[in-house]
């Protein structure tokens, strides 16, 4: 370790536990030499030291898959690169189910290994008792088996990841803590250490469950939260050894391996205890929590009935160690949207061993090219602003985050704790008429409306849930006569200034320089011309748009955005989000509707699609936008958040006449689905193209915009994937998303979004189909199409375009 600390560097990162170790090793590896890591006591001491070393390598969507199966390969050869021994085992691990909806749900997860790189197979309970013969499997129906998830020990990876990225020239100062991130000119500057300043052109924040503390130091928001996580080791066991698999039994909430000849017994349990503490101790290190043994005396029980052994045995050690945990399970990772150049990388859900060797490299590739270089948007930072950032908020849902490692994974879960955050003017009155609420980017969203006695609360499942029929009428009512949706949580943005249009002309891929009053829909896209973002733009004034995106990405594409003028541009941003609601009117009698509380001329002649006017709708006045995400006739009424309650009511009163209908976000999702528009965060990604996502009439070529170079290429070489729009031919089953999707019984992709469409009759689903040779229109029609549901293959129709035809109201066949 180097006792001096130099004043100035390249990049400086904060925390040497092992994601700062895994990016300095990255950072150096890939030729960026100026690289100092700080750590305030010594390597690993933080979370490292005493975590159970569980490498496991399938997550649940493709890039996370995809950075734990590079942790799993690194790891396994580190010791041979660095000389350090890191205990890497390939012991493999067992997933052992309790319950037929474990079952199903392995059996979903192993259907989608296959795509993901990852061997998962399906075995009985005999092969479970093979494996772990200590385990009882009387009451076990069955489990799963990948054989290569392994197993390190954690403080010594740490170590030889610091000591690679030593070698490779990075300078390590251990007892350094940093004080402060320093900044101008919104970008990091370098650190204010109690050793001293270092003023580097990159600042990574690698602190652990420190990291929220350096965020809020500079307005950063770095939603994490400490929580106490429990594991035992039992004295030495008869029939125990080191090479035992790594267990779960996600029924009882526990994992399980061998720990030299003892048995180690971890627990997830539903309800965890965050650490009470106001600030976390700078000198915490290589300690531990107090044990809990009240707190662990369900697990231990469960584990007792799992390993019946440990009935007799005593145990050695109590680890009660506090981990970070964030509000939706899933590390922090990127540059922060508040401060250019300051990336972080934190907040690991107690699965930071498993994953700091591929989040480190991605990191590392990200700080070097400037932007991602996968997607990863679901460990972006961006994914959440200030509202998440709240303690008590935090405190209440991390809570909940420990448990859900185990919990079943139904398709449309939402959160139980540290709701209510963020609500529409219209909240109580929909609820008052029903309404069963979900939780996207805090807002809390109408997904449906109980009807017919049925309960207000989601009945889980794989298939139908209780909701089934009042979805179907909602579906309905905005197909055949006219629903109401309260979409206010979309993103909204203005756009001013003398450089508005040319900033927008040149980041969205269609023409936005239109006369005013014009909506335009549009992508946005990076260099490698995949989507950054979707969304709709209106020109508002000369000067002036208005931009309208998706719910969750709010901070994000205000980042995109933002970050895209120049600084010799005269434009400037502001997020309105929370200053208007969204009300939408869809459905063939929207236009009857709507005219009989408006003067504003309605007709196709004087209010075309994809136009936008400032009318009156009773006493409200509101920004009419004649756009449609449901594939219908239909307004979306953009009005002040003030006067949100005296619309709906003057809409709802109105709309007595016509049978009005309260609709939610599932209905708008199995309505888009059949209409086969896309929605970002699903079928469109930054590894996602405009021609592959059959987006290419969105695209104006004759301009120039970012992407457009990448884009060309691709446009002149065979497609090797394009996104297909499904409908099952048997009407019974569901769709959800992330099924395989089988071409002649081989696989070629899984669906990136599912749900019921009424109105076809038949669950319906997008995703991308892949193909090596190219993917022309004649592959789509020529295949024979299969979705692979929990293990069974089911027959589906393929179709490039809508499988719905709202002119002719009809289902293409
Ligand atoms: C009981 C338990 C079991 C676990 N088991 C597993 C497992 O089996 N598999 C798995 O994948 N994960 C597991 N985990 C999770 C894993 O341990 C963590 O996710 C991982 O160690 C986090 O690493 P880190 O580098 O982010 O944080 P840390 O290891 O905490 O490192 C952060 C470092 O930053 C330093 N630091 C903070 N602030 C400053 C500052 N201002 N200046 C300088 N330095 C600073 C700290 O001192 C610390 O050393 C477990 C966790 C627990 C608690």
């Amino acid at each position: 370790m180097a006792s001096s600390l130099p004043a100035q560097t390249k990049v400086v990162i904060v925390g040497g536990g092992i994601a700062g170790a895994s990016v300095a090793y990255h950072l150096t590896k890939f030729g960026w030499k100026d690289v100092i890591l700080l750590e305030q006591n010594q390597l690993a001491g933080g979370t490292t030291w005493h975590a159970a070393g569980l490498v496991g390598r399938l997550r649940a969507s493709n890039s996370l898959t995809m950075i734990n199966k590079y942790s799993a390969e690194l790891y396994a050869g580190l010791e041979k690169e660095t000389g350090h021994p890191v205990g890497w085992k390939q012991v493999g691990s067992l997933i052992a189910a309790k319950s037929n909806d474990r079952m199903i749900q392995l059996r979903r997860t192993a259907a989608m290994s296959e795509l993901l790189g990852v061997e998962v197979q399906i075995v009985g309970p005999e092969v479970v008792r093979e494996k772990w013969p200590l385990l009882r499997t009387d009451d076990i129906v069955g489990g799963a088996w990948l054989p290569h998830d392994g197993k390190v020990l954690p403080k010594e990876t740490a170590l030889a990841l610091a000591k690679g990225a030593q070698r490779n020239g990075a300078t390590i100062v251990e007892n350094c803590r940093t004080l402060e991130i320093e900044y101008a000119n919104g970008k990091a500057t370098g650190v204010l250490t109690n050793r001293g300043r270092v003023q580097a052109e990159f600042v990574v924040l690698t602190g652990g469950m420190w990291t929220r503390e350096l965020g809020l130091s500079c307005g950063v928001t770095i939603p994490l939260y400490p929580v106490e996580h429990h594991y035992v080791v039992t004295e030495p066991l008869a029939g125990a050894f080191d090479e035992l698999p790594v267990g779960r039994d996600p029924d009882l909430c526990l994992y399980f391996r061998g720990e030299g000849n003892a048995v180690m017994l971890g627990a997830f349990q539903n309800s965890s205890k965050p650490w009470m503490v106001e600030k976390i101790p700078d000198g915490f290190s290589y300690q531990l929590l107090e044990p809990d043994w009240e707190k662990f005396a369900e697990p231990l029980a469960n584990g007792k009935h799992r390993i019946p052994a440990l009935q007799t045995t005593k145990f050695a050690k109590f680890v009660n160690g506090p981990e970070s945990f964030t509000p939706d399970n899933n590390f922090l990772m990127g540059e922060t949207p508040e401060l250019r150049n300051l990336f972080v990388l934190a907040g690991f859900n107690s699965v930071g061993i498993a994953s700091s060797g591929g989040a480190g490299k991605y990191l590392a590739e990200w700080i070097i090219a400037g932007e991602q270089t996968v997607d990863l948007w679901s460990v972006d930072i961006r994914r959440f602003a200030p509202w998440a950032n709240n303690r008590s908020f935090l405190r209440e849902r991390v809570a909940e985050i420990l448990g859900l490692h185990y919990q079943m994974a139904w398709p449309n879960r939402e959160f139980e704790t540290g709701r209510g955050l963020r609500k529409s003017p219209l909240h109580e009155r929909l609820a008052g008429q029903g309404a069963c609420f979900g939780a996207k980017n805090g807002w809390e969203r109408p997904n449906w409306f109980a009807r017919d006695g049925i309960e207000r609360t989601v009945k889980y499942s794989f298939g139908r849930q209780n909701w089934f029929a009042c979805h179907a009428a909602e579906h309905r009512a905005a197909r055949e006569n006219v629903a109401i949706f309260d979409q206010t949580g979309f993103s909204k943005y203005l756009l001013t200034g003398r450089d508005a249009v040319a900033v927008m002309q040149r980041l969205c891929g269609n023409n936005v320089d239109v006369p005013i009053g014009r909506a335009v829909y549009t992508g946005m896209f990076n260099a490698r011309g995949g989507f950054e973002s979707d969304l709709t733009v209106i020109r508002v004034a000369t000067d002036q748009y208005y931009i309208i995106t998706g719910t969750s990405q709010t901070a994000r594409d205000f980042n995109w955005i933002t970050r895209n003028i120049r600084a010799s541009e005269q434009a400037r941003l502001v997020d309105v989000t929370n200053a208007y609601s969204v009300i939408g009117v869809m459905g063939p009698n929207a236009r009857s509707l709507l005219g009989s509380v408006t003067d504003a001329d309605l007709s196709n002649a004087a209010f075309p699609f994809l136009t936008a006017k400032m009318i009156e709708v009773g006493q409200a006045t509101v920004r009419a936008v004649r756009v449609t995400y449901v594939g219908e006739l239909g307004w979306e009424l953009h009005a002040p958040i003030e006067q949100t309650l005296a619309l709906y009511e003057t809409l709802m009163s109105a709309g007595k006449e016509f049978g009005i209908t309260n609709a939610g976000h599932y209905a708008i999702n199995s309505l888009r689905l059949e209409k086969g528009y896309r929605a970002w965060g699903a079928e469109l990604s930054p590894d996602d193209s405009p021609l592959e996502a059959g987006l290419g009439f969105a695209v104006d070529w004759s301009k120039p915009f970012l992407g457009r170079d990448a884009l060309l290429k691709q446009k002149r070489e065979p497609l090797k994937r394009q996104l297909v729009i499904f409908v099952l031919e048997n009407p019974e089953p569901m769709l959800w998303g992330s099924e395989p999707i089988h071409r002649h019984e081989r696989p070629v992709g899984y669906t990136t979004s599912g749900s019921y469409g009424h109105t076809v009759g038949a669950a319906v689903a997008m995703g991308y189909v892949k193909n090596p040779a190219g993917v022309t229109a004649e592959f789509i029609k020529s295949g024979r199409f299969e979705i692979n549901i929990g293990g069974k293959l089911f027959p589906a129709r393929a179709y490039l375009r809508s499988p719905y035809d709202p002119e002719r109201k009809r289902i293409l066949m």
